[in-house]
């Protein structure tokens, strides 16, 4: 298997110091099989990987995600690195949010 995973927030993120739409995200939490995961989805629609190593659709259903997992990217625009949690309803990814550090610094005073 892969490193990680890839994952399509959908709707997609927008970056919280350009706004810019962020793609390319990537965990490590879920099965790291090269697979995206997409927003509302319960298993992973596609397997990045050549066709020959690709697991057969049959299979690539049984994946879920984990409750809670964490995805990361960098902004194409402005480099920004972003991170932000996923969690799942009922085995299906249905909620994620910006883990903020600007925002966060402004909370601590700093
Ligand atoms: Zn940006």
């Amino acid at each position: 298997m892969g490193m990680f995973d890839w994952y399509t927030p959908t709707p997609p993120l927008a970056c919280p110091r350009c706004r810019s739409t962020l793609d390319g995200w990537q965990g490590k939490d879920g099965p790291c099989g090269l697979f995206e995961w997409v927003q509302g989805m319960p298993s992973p629609p596609r397997q990045h990987v050549d066709e020959e190593c690709a697991l057969p659709a049959s299979d690539r259903e049984r994946f879920r995600l984990p409750e809670h997992f964490q995805i990361y990217t960098e902004c194409a625009q402005c480099r920004a690195w972003i991170e932000a949690e996923g969690s799942c309803e009922g085995d299906v990814w249905s909620r994620v949010e910006l883990v903020d550090p600007l925002e966060s610094l402004a909370v601590n005073g700093r």
